[in-house]
Parts: structure tokens; C-alpha cells; sequence
């Protein structure tokens, strides 16, 4: 099998200005990770460290660089998960840690659960040894400020970001491995101004990503109420079965509007391994692996 890799950096109108930094980043993590799953690492290995690589990048709305909720805080939302058998791990709203995702992957690994949230989540993270940051080291100067705008903006809704010329950019990553074993990773810092506790998509399964060697992977972005009511990813691993992977890709995203009038993207590699990829924003950035020396970077408008 020739491995495959697919990320994403959100999916919203991307003012000009920022659009070359939301393609260099998955560009970087696609480039970065894509060679070693060459030489053989996992599905789950490179899902988690392509997402890693764009937690870091305070260009996207994970990690650093994560919104803001209506009291100024960062809350952290992240899954993964392993088509070979279904297993994953998820945390949500848990604050102060870089890797949400490799947190995730730890509750799948080390626990009898599925989801953590809150401060079960970061007592878990603690004991397993990842480093609790200030709250400021997640912070940027860019996310300060649009909270400040935001803050007392009666007309603001947490959905205008994926239609408006407001920031939304949660990433993912999909990985068919050298074995043809799949993987998805979503992690986000949510919506501006979300409720303190609001969990949105990102770490529900089926919602934010689905892996299923049978069928599929997926990793979703967008307005997170939405895609939850159609359970975006598991509706697009479904269609793979009965279309070709961009007009499955496509149906899904017709479901997610027609049905809720949602807003979102998918990214996803199906069974046979092909790339599928749509969305309904004004844009989209994500970066696949067409080969070894072939790394294609768009910001794709609708
Ligand atoms: N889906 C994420 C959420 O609603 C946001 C995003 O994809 O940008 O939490």
C-alpha cells in the first residue's frame, strides 16, 4: 500500500492576508510527517503528529492560538481514532495543555474509556506526564484582541465565524498506513465566545472524525452544532460505500446544509484509499500527499 495523508487547517472565509500562513502550516505538517509514514510508521503515530505539528502553529484555532470562550479562557476539545478495531480516545474542554490529541490517544491506550472532559481530563493528562502550561503560553495577541471585539457584541454568534470573515480553524489529519490501517485526529479550541463548558463536535465520534478500516476516515471542520446533528464524519464513511470519494464527500456536505443548515468541511481518505475532500464555507485549507515528492497545499474556495 502507498501510504496517504490528508490534513486540515479550518474552514471559513479566510481573509487574503492570513491565507498563506493557514497553507504553509498543513503544507509543513504534511511534508514533516509524510516521509516517515514512508518509512513506516503508523496510521495513529502520523494522524497524532501531523495534528501535533498544527497544535503548535498559533496560525490555527488548536493548541496555541485557540479562541477564547465568553470568559476569556481557552478550552481544548481533541479525538482520535483507529480503524482497525474502532478504539478512541477523546478530551474535551480541558485547559492548559499543548496536545489535546496525544492526550486523546492516551485515554484510548491507558483507560476503560472514551471521552474526558474537564478536570478529570487534566488530572489524567498530569499523571500521565504531559507538561501543564500557563494559560498565557497558549495564548495570542491575535485571539486577545478578537475576544476583546467580540466580547460585548450583542449581534456575534458562534456560527458567524464559518461564513463571516472571522477565524475558524480546527485541524485534522487522515492517514492510511503502509498496511491500509486508517486513522483520523481532530483537535480545536472551538468556537469565539463559546459557554465555559460548551463541547462542540470535535471530540464526539462520528462527529469530528471516524476511522473504520472498512469503510473509511474522516476529519470534519466547521460549525460544530451542526455537524454533531448529522454526524458528519460517520455520514461521509457511510457514503464511501456507494460513491466515488469526492461526491461522497460532496453528499455530505449536501446532507450537513440541506438538513441543518450547517457550515463545514470534510477531509477523508476512503477503504480503497483515495483522497476525498468538500466543503461549504467560502474556503478550505488542506494539504495531501500525492507521492513522495508531491505535497499539494490549497486554500480551496467553494
Ligand atoms: N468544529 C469546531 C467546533 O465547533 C470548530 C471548527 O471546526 O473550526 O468546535
Amino acid at each position: 500500500m502507498i501510504p496517504k495523508l490528508i490534513v486540515h487547517g479550518g474552514a471559513w472565509n479566510f481573509p487574503k492576508e492570513t491565507e498563506q500562513a493557514h497553507r504553509n502550516g498543513v503544507k509543513y505538517a504534511v511534508e514533516t510527517i509524510y516521509p516517515l509514514l514512508l518509512d513506516g510508521m503508523s496510521a495513529l503515530d502520523a494522524a497524532e503528529k501531523a495534528v501535533n505539528i498544527l497544535e503548535e502553529d498559533p496560525t490555527y484555532d488548536a493548541g496555541k492560538g485557540a479562541f477564547l470562550n465568553e470568559i476569556g479562557e481557552i478550552e481544548l476539545d481533541a479525538m482520535i481514532m483507529d480503524g482497525r478495531d474502532l478504539s478512541f480516545g477523546a478530551v474535551a474542554a480541558i485547559q492548559n495543555f499543548l496536545h489535546p490529541v496525544s492526550i486523546a490517544r492516551k485515554v484510548m491506550e491507558k483507560t476503560e474509556h472514551c471521552l474526558l472532559v474537564g478536570k478529570g481530563a487534566q488530572s489524567f493528562a498530569q499523571a500521565e506526564g504531559f507538561s501543564i502550561l500557563a494559560s498565557e503560553e497558549l495564548l495570542t495577541e491575535r485571539e486577545l484582541t478578537f475576544f476583546q471585539k467580540i466580547q460585548n457584541d450583542p449581534s456575534f454568534r458562534t456560527y458567524h465565524p464559518f461564513d463571516m470573515n472571522k477565524p475558524s480553524d480546527t485541524v485534522g489529519a487522515v492517514v492510511m498506513d503502509h498496511h491500509g490501517n486508517l486513522a483520523a485526529a481532530t483537535s480545536t479550541g472551538g468556537t469565539a465566545r463559546k459557554k465555559q463548558g460548551r463541547v462542540g463536535d470535535s471530540p464526539i465520534v462520528g462527529a469530528g472524525a471516524y476511522a473504520d478500516n472498512q469503510l473509511g476516515a474522516v476529519s470534519t471542520t466547521g460549525w460544530g452544532e451542526s455537524i454533531m446533528k448529522v454526524l458528519l464524519a460517520k455520514a461521509l464513511c457511510d457514503l464511501f460505500s456507494k460513491y466515488s470519494p469526492i461526491k461522497a464527500a460532496i453528499k455530505s456536505i449536501d446532507i450537513l446544509e440541506k438538513r441543518v443548515s450547517g457550515l463545514g468541511g470534510v477531509i477523508g481518505i476512503n477503504a480503497a484509499g483515495n483522497y476525498a475532500f468538500a466543503h461549504n464555507t467560502p474556503k478550505m485549507a488542506f494539504a495531501y500527499a500525492n507521492g513522495p515528492e508531491k505535497v499539494i497545499a490549497k486554500i480551496k474556495s467553494a
